[in-house]
């Protein structure tokens, strides 16, 4: 038995067989044909593309409620049937004499190369769907059992080295057991899908490569960080016990479902969901949260091979609100840029892409991309239960001018004879700048906000996707409490509602104090919602605005940490 420790980034404990899905190189013996076996070899080559073609169309089919899956899938089948590929792999075969899988294995190695050297987040996804592409293949010719990401068994626990969102989304769909990462940071869009599916994640384990391999017998504990492989008899019960334990709690947590989210002194307060893909809608009607107050939408462009139409994106919104119906759904507009990246908006490098044109910025220099999207919502918002909301708002200048983009877009609609409403517009405040002239905005937006997770980076200049950097990544500054409690403030004062949609709200440590600084909705992992809720229930609203309070004239993050801490143990609330 050996135990390793990481940083647990969605918590739950797993208790499965390991799956590793680090490339590792296919082994391929022969490298050189004569030339009377050319033919020989041609025929494989077409032979081997074309069942592999066949394999994922019939995945395509098989996938066919799932839109990610399939896009991905299509991918794949494109990469084979592009005219350039079959023409270079022949070529190799017939000039260069090499075998069908040492052309492939070549073929495939320069294109990454090239993906590699470009050092972004989309063309290194790329790179992935080339080096699957490529095993998938190899694995086919040289008769080696599929080690495609199909095969992989419900409760299966996934090792790597890092995950990406879309491929993440693949892998929750096949009901995986959790992940154990050798890379990765606590809010990066992959640990905040885990944590929304319920799916415990563990990253930092250095030793993932060298001493993790496939089929072992592992243990996770996302409440820990804990990660055991080939636990002896007596730790394999202890941990049968926990998951047994954690599954009643989860059982005893549905007595929340219909009770309301109210502090023991009376205070009420609004619960509502995240989410970034379709399909977790399933969760949050689960969880019976107040609607949803945060959809990323960005998750519909990225990962897929086509930029959403406005019928399509139209469709999608209108089944969220009708799903989410008689709540509201806040949708928000794209936020592509900085860690997620496009190909499909053509986005040009930056060479400081947090800072860069990411956000709002993107789509007002996109525009036409953006007005598709709010023409989209428009639409779908002839029932009225939709919110619209705008990331990296650095203030009401930039709302100002989506205002007028959206007046245009209406226009558009009545000129099309095509009905539709005017959603509440709202603000995003991650932008330190946005929470410093809250006043100014609150005049003018119907509600604000605040994405922590952004607020804290750039209020303490810390990329929060940098494990390097982690330990300054410091949720509980005072610097961001005292935005928060001014953006409070100002919406109170404006009598316009104040959300908190940053993983923040979702963290038991925080969430008190966050009512006590005036926040009056938070919006959290559908996973999350009934134990926050269960949490809302036990605390006194007036004993929080108290600490609050007290903590906003602290000097550092710890003596606010300690200050919490004082008022008893989260643990049980993770
Ligand atoms: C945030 O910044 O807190 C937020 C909710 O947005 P995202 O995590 O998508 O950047
Ligand atoms: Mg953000």
């Amino acid at each position: 038995m050996q135990v390793y420790s990481g940083l647990a980034t969605s918590h739950g404990i797993a208790i499965g067989i390991s799956r590793k899905i680090l490339r590792e190189p296919l082994e391929i013996k022969q490298t050189s044909i004569t030339p009377d076996e050319i033919t020989r070899e041609l025929q494989r080559f077409e032979a081997g593309v074309e069942s592999i073609i066949l394999e994922l169309d019939e995945l395509i089919k098989l996938y066919s409620h799932s839109r990610d899956n399939r896009d991905i899938l299509t991918t794949h089948k494109m990469i084979l049937m592009d005219p350039e590929f079959l023409i270079r792999v022949r070529t190799k075969i017939t000039k260069e004499l090499f075998t069908t899988e040492h052309a492939i294995q070549q073929h495939f190695a320069e294109v990454v190369e090239l993906f590699q050297k470009m050092d972004n987040e989309y063309f290194a996804q790329r790179s992935a769907d080339y080096k699957d592409v490529s095993d998938r293949l190899l694995s086919h010719l040289l008769n080696k059992s599929s080690d495609s990401l199909d095969s992989i068994e419900a409760g299966t626990i996934i090792i790597s080295d890092t995950i990406s969102p879309s491929l993440l989304s693949r892998l929750i769909q096949q009901n995986i057991g959790g992940l154990c990462l050798e890379r990765g940071t606590r809010n990066s869009h992959s640990s905040i899908i885990a944590r929304s599916m319920n799916v415990p994640m563990i990253i930092n384990v250095p030793q993932v490569s060298t001493e993790f391999a496939d089929g072992q017998m592992m243990i996770l504990d996302g409440n820990t960080g804990t990660v055991i492989l080939h636990p002896d008899e007596a730790t394999l019960q202890e941990y049968q016990k926990k998951l047994t334990q954690q599954q009643h709690r989860r059982d005893k947590l549905q007595e929340m479902l219909y009770e309301s989210a109210v502090t023991s002194d009376g205070h009420p307060v609004i619960l509502r969901s995240n989410i970034e893909i379709p399909e977790e809608m399933t969760a949050v009607l689960d969880a019976n949260s107040d609607g949803i107050g945060l959809f990323r939408t960005e998750f519909l462009f990225m990962g897929s091979n086509h930029l959403p139409s406005e019928q399509e994106q139209y469709n999608m919104y209108r089944s969220i609100a009708e799903q989410a119906a008689p709540h509201s759904v806040t949708i928000r507009t794209i936020d592509v840029g900085g860690d997620k990246l496009s190909a499909l908006l053509n986005l040009d490098r930056e060479s400081n892409p947090n800072l860069g044109c990411r956000g709002i910025r993107l789509s007002f220099a996109k525009e036409e991309v953006f007005r598709v999207q709010i023409r989209a919502v428009l639409r779908a918002n002839i029932t009225g239960s939709i919110k619209l909301m705008f990331p990296m708002i650095s203030g009401i200048g930039e709302f100002r001018k989506v205002k007028d983009i959206i007046v245009q877009c209406g226009a558009e609609l009545d000129d099309r004879g095509e009905p539709w409403r005017m959603p509440d517009l709202g603000v995003m405040i991650e932008v330190p700048s946005a929470a410093l002239t809250a006043d100014v905005l609150a005049k003018e937006v119907a509600f604000m906000s605040i994405g922590t997770n952004d607020l804290v980076q750039y209020t303490l200049a810390v990329d929060r996707d940098n494990d390097m950097v982690e330990a300054y990544y410091q949720t509980a500054h005072p610097a961001v409490l005292r935005l928060i409690e001014h953006t409070a403030q100002q919406a109170a004062a404006h009598n316009i509602p104040v959300a908190v949609c940053g993983e923040m709200a979702g963290d038991p440590r925080y969430l008190p104090l966050l009512l006590g600084l005036g926040v009056t909705e938070l919006s959290v992992s559908p996973s999350r919602i009934l134990t926050l809720k269960q949490q809302i229930r036990a605390i006194s609203y007036n004993h929080w605005k108290l600490v609050a309070k007290e903590v906003l004239s602290l000097a550092t993050a710890r003596d606010v940490e300690e200050r919490i801490t004082k008022e008893g143990s989260y643990d049980s609330l993770r």
